[in-house]
Formats: structure tokens, C-alpha cells, sequence
């Protein structure tokens, strides 16, 4: 199957999306967000590095995310097909990531955009809430999204938390990031032909209907 790539601002749902991806497709899921999120809890200089920049909204020193994507890609288990999301987020990266992916030998494959209002990524922020056991996503703003019991996975039991950059003060900064950092790497997918746009403004079932549309072409 074909790789693919997620590029989407804060809260779009690209996590879940990728989640569902992973159980229909079984293939590895790599998201640097939740690499650095493992990485900021090491009590360290990087793992204190990363825990502020996270917090803040910034985005993290590019070196530190081509280390990491360029270990991963090199598993064994990326070779028929991987989900990549949140990298590339700048131009230099998304560069970056051609040539990784050509030492590799590997194929950029379909790369979605989720197109979302910025009114309805700042709703969907504050009432993220994230399983620490096993990653499940839920809104507690959101009825159909929302755990049925408060603070408790519906999936395995685990206790459910808030991501400490998921505040309306981060997500300012990390939109801005978006808009400015990594709305550029739009027109450099356009350019290659491989870019496919989705409207996230839906139901997470009717988003991953229109993103199982593409992958499975
Ligand atoms: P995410 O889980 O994708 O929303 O990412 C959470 C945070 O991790 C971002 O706000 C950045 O601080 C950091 N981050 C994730 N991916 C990257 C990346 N490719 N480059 C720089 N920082 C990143």
C-alpha cells in the first residue's frame, strides 16, 4: 500500500484519522508529536528542551525531528507502508524529508491535507481529552466524541488526560506556526501532484470515508 501523509492544523482530527487508518490497514503510525511527547518526559536536557517547546506552542529544533524520522523509517516495519503525521511542518523539512525518503528508497505516496475552520479546531482543543493507556482521543464538547463515563477510557479503562499544550493560550501560537511554517509545504505538494484535500469540518466517519476513498484507489 501507499505511504501517507497527514498535513493538518492543531486538532484537525489527523491523530484520529491516522488511528483509524491503523486499525483498517495495520500499518505503523508515526507521529513525531507523540515521539517528542515520549521524549519530553525524559528528565534531561533535551527532555526538558522539547517539555517547554511542546508547552509553549513553538515547534521543536529541526535536527532533533530528522534524527527521529530517519531511525524510524529505517525499521523494518515501514516497508509496506507507514502513516506519517506531523512531519514535515516547515519547508526546510519537508526538503529534508525527500532526500530521507530517497536514501530510504521509499515513495512519498499520498499525502492529505484536512481542511478545517480555525472556530472549529479552537471548540475541538479545550475539550480534547487523550487515553495515557492506550492513546484512544475523545471531546468531552463534543456528544458523540465525549467518553461515556468522565475521565475513563471507553476502550480499556484508562484514565483520560489533557495534553498541556491543548489551552487556547498554545493554541494561538501553534495555529500561527501553522499558517506560517507549514501552509508552505501546501504548494510544494501541489507542485508534485501527489496533494489531496479533505474537508475536516465533517463527522470523524465521514472524514475517514473520504480518506479511505484516496488510499484505496
Ligand atoms: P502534534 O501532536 O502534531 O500536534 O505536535 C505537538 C507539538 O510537537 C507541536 O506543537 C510541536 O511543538 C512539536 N512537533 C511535532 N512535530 C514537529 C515537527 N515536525 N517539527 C517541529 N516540532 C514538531
Amino acid at each position: 500500500m501507499k505511504n501517507i501523509m497527514f498535513i493538518a492544523p492543531p486538532a484537525a482530527g489527523k491523530g484520529t484519522q491516522a488511528e483509524l487508518v491503523v486499525q483498517k490497514y495495520n500499518i505503523p503510525h508515526i507521529s513525531t508529536g507523540d515521539i517528542l511527547r515520549e521524549i519530553s518526559k525524559e528528565d534531561n536536557e533535551i527532555g526538558n528542551y522539547v517539555a517547554e517547546t511542546l508547552a509553549s506552542g513553538r515547534l521543536v529544533k529541526d535536527e532533533i525531528t530528522y534524527q527521529l524520522i530517519e531511525e524510524r523509517l529505517k525499521k523494518e516495519d515501514c516497508q509496506n507502508g507507514f502513516i506519517i503525521d506531523g512531519f514535515p511542518r516547515n519547508l526546510d523539512q519537508a526538503i529534508k524529508y525527500d532526500e530521507i525518503l530517497n536514501n530510504l528508497h521509499l515513495d512519498i505516496g499520498n499525502v492529505i491535507l484536512i481542511d478545517i475552520d480555525e472556530k472549529t479546531l479552537e471548540k475541538r482543543i479545550v475539550g480534547r481529552r487523550i487515553c495515557e493507556n492506550c492513546g484512544s482521543i475523545y471531546n468531552i464538547n463534543d456528544e458523540k466524541s465525549a467518553p461515556q463515563i468522565e475521565s475513563v477510557c471507553d476502550n480499556c479503562g484508562g484514565a483520560l488526560y489533557q495534553r498541556t499544550d491543548d489551552n487556547l493560550e498554545s493554541f494561538q501560537t501553534r495555529y500561527q506556526m501553522y499558517k506560517e511554517k507549514t501552509e508552505p509545504i501546501i504548494n510544494y505538494y501541489k507542485e508534485k501532484n501527489v496533494l489531496q484535500t479533505v474537508d475536516g469540518n465533517d463527522t470523524v466517519e465521514n472524514v475517514f470515508k473520504k480518506v479511505d476513498e484516496i488510499i484505496s484507489k
